[in-house]
């Protein structure tokens, strides 16, 4: 039976990070996750490493913490960050003062994050930067934050940890937890599509996000959350410039944000009581968002979403608060002094921008448990291709790629973008773009299969954005299923049954927003994946 100091159980932002952290201090790690990297809540976020602008009024530490781990994430992974320029409209002229003395305070902790202290900005001036908002938003006032990709950002944690000598499973479930006669925890029971292990742990960190409280029960501890669902929409291209701060239409904050090569609507927060495997997003949910950005920005009725995507919030439980005055902060759960269970720590609640600092305290904990007297090296250390800066243009005229698709290549890589286009020089055949919209390059899954785990088309997707952009995979699709199938040299079956899957769960994203013309097309776009290309055959063996 595998013996480890640690087994970590969950690989969001959290997971990943208490992982590389424990590992970069010299222990043993198993980090165990039931899907891919960042399957849950991190990987269904805004993506914005903030400085909790929002939580300045009622809960100013976590303003604090987001700023100055914002700071640190910059240094450890800066290819992976890009600046996020707001404005936030203000209707009433009255409200000018109260938030140029809001934003005054909040400068100063944007600093931490290398933040631009706030401008406020007249009606001239708000028209020049976004000429399509509505005639009412007069006056308004700037800041900025920080976006990222929270897949790549978990991927990169793992990655970290697997070279300090942690042990990586994907697609493994823990089913239970092993107990002494004591009911102390000394390890997990878990499973894989190879069957069912023990693994023996001295420690044992749950980091299941939405799931705490499924976990917990099993382990027989207490971790209480309030579940609360955010859904985000996300539109075929850049309709914007600068992000816009809006109030809905029950008062809450929401963003209509550029993000990389498209732009995202969000967000709802609902509580949620139905079960974290089975999120679904209802048409109602997508009208909220779309009334609320278009009292801003009227043209936006007109604009083609093209898929809509949920995540829920791990956030900490508190009774008779509405889901949006819930607090961010977080809580790291040491068992043994709470319930007298030993050998499990749980970490629940905040936010993905103080991910690091969180995964520092929770390491703290189990090292100090563990008489491990190795400090933190997570702020110190750069994450995988954050080592040294690369010249994009260098790039492009020494292996013939266009600059455009090097540019998102160490975007999503840092300095190893440099090992991907290397494979090119045995096989110039892995420079085709097989993703148009991103762009992604062959060469860019082979690696990804190569070097970060990826054994199906979904797993690609999570870490190349393959298929995520306008056309939602319909180029793209069948020929990354060629390179999938090439590279693991996979039966055509299985790499058939890899394209399905992939489709199927982006047509579950893409059914809330689909509506008269878009429903048509994708009614088109169906037949000709199941028809021309025979995948209906696959249908009747599920
Ligand atoms: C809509 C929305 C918007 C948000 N926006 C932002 C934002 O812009 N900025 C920000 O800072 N924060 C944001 N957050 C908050 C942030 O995303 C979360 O705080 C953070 O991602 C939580 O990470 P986690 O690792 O604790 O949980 P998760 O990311 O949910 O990870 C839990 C993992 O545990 C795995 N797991 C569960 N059960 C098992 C099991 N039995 N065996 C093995 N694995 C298991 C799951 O598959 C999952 O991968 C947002 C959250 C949501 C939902």
């Amino acid at each position: 039976m595998p013996e480890y100091d640690v087994v970590v159980v969950g690989a969001g932002v959290n997971g990943t990070g208490i992982a590389r952290d424990l590992a970069l201090r010299g222990l043993k790690v198993c980090l165990v996750e039931k899907s891919d990297f960042a399957s849950g809540a991190s990987g269904a976020n805004t993506g914005m490493i903030h400085g909790g602008l929002r939580y300045l009024i009622y809960d100013i530490d976590t303003t604090k913490h987001s700023c100055l781990d914002s700071g640190y994430i910059q240094k450890i992974v800066p290819f992976l960050l890009f600046r996020i320029p707001f404005i936030m409209p203000l209707t009433l002229k009255l409200s000018l003062p109260f938030f140029e003395t809001y934003f005054e305070v909040y400068d100063k902790y944007a600093r931490l994050k290398r933040g631009m202290p706030h401008t406020m900005l007249g009606q001239k001036e708000i028209k020049q930067l976004v000429p399509n908002i509505s005639n009412e938003v007069k006056y308004a006032v700037t800041t900025d934050e920080w976006g990222i990709d929270p897949q790549r950002l978990c991927l990169l944690n793992g990655l970290s940890a697997a070279s300090a000598g942690a042990d990586i499973r994907l697609h493994t479930e823990v089913t239970d937890f092993l107990k002494d006669p004591s009911g102390n925890i000394i390890g997990v029971r878990v499973r894989d599509k190879s069957g069912a292990q023990e693994l023996r742990a001295r420690m044992v960190m749950q980091a299941t996000g939405p799931w705490l409280m499924r976990t917990s029960s099993k382990a027989g501890v207490e971790v209480k959350i309030r579940p609360g669902k955010g859904v985000h929409l996300t539109f075929d291209r850049r309709l914007l410039n600068y992000s816009l701060i809006i109030n809905m239409v029950d008062g809450r904050m929401g963003f209509i944000m550029p993000h990389e090569n498209a732009t995202i609507l969000g967000t709802t927060d609902d509580d949620y009581y139905g079960d974290p495997d089975d999120l679904r997003v209802s048409e109602d949910e997508v009208d909220y968002l779309i009334q609320g950005a278009a009292r801003y920005l009227p043209d936006i009725t007109k604009a083609r979403v093209v898929r809509a995507w949920a995540g829920i919030r791990p956030t900490l439980f508190a009774w008779g608060k509405n889901e949006d005055a819930l607090s961010r902060d977080h809580k790291v759960f040491d068992h043994e002094k709470i319930e007298g269970v030993k050998g499990i720590v749980s970490i629940a609640g905040g936010k993905l921008a103080s991910y690091r600092l969180m995964s520092e305290e929770a390491a703290d904990l189990i090292a100090a448990k563990l008489g491990s007297s190795a400090k933190c090296q997570t702020h110190l250390l750069p994450l995988p291709g954050g080592e040294k800066e690369v010249s994009e243009k260098e790039f492009s005229e020494k292996y013939g790629v266009p600059q455009y698709a090097v540019h998102r290549m160490v975007y999503r890589h840092g300095s190893r973008a440099e090992e991907i286009l290397e494979l090119t020089r045995e096989r110039p055949e892995l420079k085709e773009t097989v993703c148009r919209c991103e762009p992604v390059l062959a060469a860019e899954l082979v690696y990804c299969m190569r070097n970060e785990w990826a054994l199906t088309l979904t797993d690609l997707r999570n870490r190349t954005r393959l298929g995520t952009g306008m056309c939602q995979g319909t180029r793209c699709a069948l020929k990354a299923a060629a390179v999938l199938a090439r590279e693991l040299d996979m039966s055509a079956k299985d790499a058939e049954n890899s394209l399905l899957d992939f489709l199927e769960r982006r047509w579950k994203g893409n059914r809330p927003v689909l509506q008269a013309g878009t429903l048509e097309q994708e009614e088109l776009n169906q037949a000709a994946y199941f028809l021309v290309g025979n995948l209906h055959r696959l249908l009747a063996g599920r």
